[in-house]
C-alpha cells in the first residue's frame, strides 16, 4: 500500500444485518447461508466491527420502486407470488428451478441483501470525495436478469447499486467482476449505457455456467467498448489470474475516469470451489482486493462499493476470503500468517460440524509477470485471451491494444 494511502485512513461502512442470512434456497444447495454467517462471525473475531473508521450499519430492503430500476414489475410481482407458495414453479421468471429453488423468504431476503448494495453506494456517492468505503459480502448476485432470476440470484444488488448511483447524478461508473462465473446480469443491465464500464474476468464460456462472458461481448450500438471481458482458460491459477487483472482494469480504469468503482469479489476462483474450475488462492484473492483498493484510490478518488458473490467451499473459503476484503477495505489488513480465532473455529463446528481452516492464509505467495513489462506470449492460451480483449475494446478507450 502507498504512504499517502497509509497516511489517510479509510472509512468503511459495513453493511450486515443478520437476516441476509434468510436467503437459504434450503438443504442442500449450494448457496448455504452459512457462508455469509460464518464470515460476520470470522470478521468480528478479528475485531474488524470495532476497528477505527468502521461502522457497522443495516439498511431497510429494497423498496418497489428501487427494484423497478433494474428490475420490471411483472417479475418482482412474480418473485412475490413464488415466495407466497413456494411450491409454484414459474419457469418463465426462472423460479422454482433447479437452479433457484423456491422459498418462503425469495422477496424479502434478496430485497434485504439489495437495500444493503444500493445503501452502501448512497454512503460512498453522498460521502463526498474521498476514502468513502463500503462492502456489502452478502450482495454481488450478479447473474439476476430484468425478469429472470439466475445462477442462485434472484435481485441484482450489483446492478441496482450502479443504478442508484446513476440516479443520484453519477455520469461514470466503473464495475468490475472478479467472480468465477461471468457477470452477465450487470452486463445485461448496462449493454448498452456509456456511463457504465462493466468489466467481468471468468471461467471461459465454453467450461462454465452462463456460458456467455466472450471477447466480443463489448456493448451495444450507443455504447462500444463499454462492456469488458476476459474469459481465461479452466485451470488458471494465482500467476494467470493476477496477470490477467493487472493486464486490463488498471489501464481502462485510468481511460474511463470512473466516479465511482464498484467491485465483485465472489470467491468461487477458488482452487477448492466445487462449482467451476479456476485454481486461485486465498492469497490471490486478498491480493486482488488490495489491488482494488489501490485502484479506488487512484482512479475513483477513494469511492469504492465492494460486495461479494459466489463462493461455494462454505467452511474453507468464503469465510476468510472476504475477511481480507473487509480488512483490505478498512485499512487494517489481517497477517496472513494469522491463526483463525478459536472461538471461530468453534462456531464453524456448531453451524456446520466441519473443521475450520487454522490460518488466514492457503501458504500461497503468488508472483505473476506482469504483462506490460514481459510483452505476451504468443503461444500462450492465457496471454492470447488477455490479448482479444484487450483488442475488442482498447481501441474504444483510446488504448493500445
Ligand atoms: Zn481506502
Ligand atoms: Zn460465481
Amino acid at each position: 500500500m502507498s504512504e499517502a494511502l497509509r497516511a489517510a485512513p479509510c472509512g468503511l461502512d459495513l453493511y450486515w444485518d443478520e437476516g441476509v442470512t434468510a436467503y437459504d434456497f434450503g438443504p442442500g444447495h449450494p448457496m448455504d447461508p452459512a457462508r455469509l454467517a460464518l464470515t460476520m462471525r470470522l470478521v468480528e473475531s478479528f475485531g474488524l466491527t470495532e476497528a477505527p473508521g468502521v461502522t457497522v450499519r443495516a439498511a431497510p430492503p429494497a423498496g418497489e420502486s428501487t427494484l423497478r430500476l433494474v428490475h420490471t414489475g411483472e417479475y418482482v410481482a412474480a418473485v412475490k407470488r413464488v415466495a407466497a407458495d413456494p411450491a409454484l414453479t414459474d419457469r418463465r421468471h426462472g423460479l422454482g428451478t433447479d437452479d433457484n429453488w423456491a422459498f418462503t423468504a425469495q422477496h424479502s431476503a434478496s430485497a434485504l441483501i439489495a437495500g444493503q448494495s444500493v445503501a452502501a453506494a448512497e454512503a460512498v456517492w453522498q460521502g463526498g470525495h474521498g476514502h468513502g468505503h463500503a462492502v456489502n459480502f452478502a450482495g454481488g448476485l450478479h447473474h439476476a436478469m430484468p425478469d429472470r432470476a439466475a445462477g442462485f440470484c434472484v435481485y441484482n444488488d450489483a446492478a441496482l447499486a450502479v443504478a442508484r448511483l446513476l440516479e443520484l447524478g453519477a455520469e461514470r461508473v466503473a464495475y468490475v467482476d472478479l467472480d468465477v462465473h461471468h457477470g452477465d446480469g450487470v452486463q445485461r443491465a448496462f449493454w448498452d449505457d456509456p456511463r457504465v464500464l462493466t468489466v467481468s474476468i471468468h471461467e471461459h464460456p465454453a467450461t462454465l455456467f452462463p456460458e456467455t462472458g466472450w471477447a466480443t461481448e463489448s456493448g451495444g450500438p450507443d455504447a462500444p467498448g463499454s462492456a469488458v471481458n476476459l474469459p481465461l482458460p479452466a485451470g488458471t491459477g494465482d500467476a494467470g489470474w493476477l496477470r490477467a487483472v493487472h493486464a486490463i482494469v488498471p489501464e481502462l480504469l485510468s481511460a474511463f475516469r470512473p466516479q465511482v468503482l464498484v467491485s465483485q469479489h465472489g470467491a468461487d476462483t477458488h482452487a477448492d470451489d466445487p462449482l467451476a474450475h479456476l485454481a486461485v488462492s486465498l492469497d490471490a484473492q486478498r491480493l486482488a482486493a488490495e489491488t482494488v483498493h489501490e485502484l479506488a484510490h487512484r482512479y475513483a478518488d477513494g469511492r469504492w462499493v465492494a460486495l461479494g458473490g459466489g463462493g461455494y467451499a462454505v467452511v474453507d473459503v468464503v469465510p476468510r476470503s472476504w475477511t481480507h476484503l473487509v480488512a483490505t477495505a478498512a485499512g487494517q489488513p489481517v497477517d496472513p500468517a494469522a491463526e483463525t480465532p478459536e472461538e471461530w473455529r468453534t462456531e464453524v463446528r456448531r453451524l456446520t460440524g466441519q473443521r475450520a481452516p487454522l490460518r488466514m492464509t492457503d501458504g500461497a505467495e503468488p508472483g505473476w509477470r506482469d504483462f506490460h513489462d514481459h510483452g505476451y506470449d504468443p503461444g500462450d492460451r492465457l496471454d492470447q485471451a488477455i490479448l482479444a480483449t484487450r483488442r475488442a475494446v482498447f481501441p474504444q478507450h483510446g488504448l493500445l491494444p
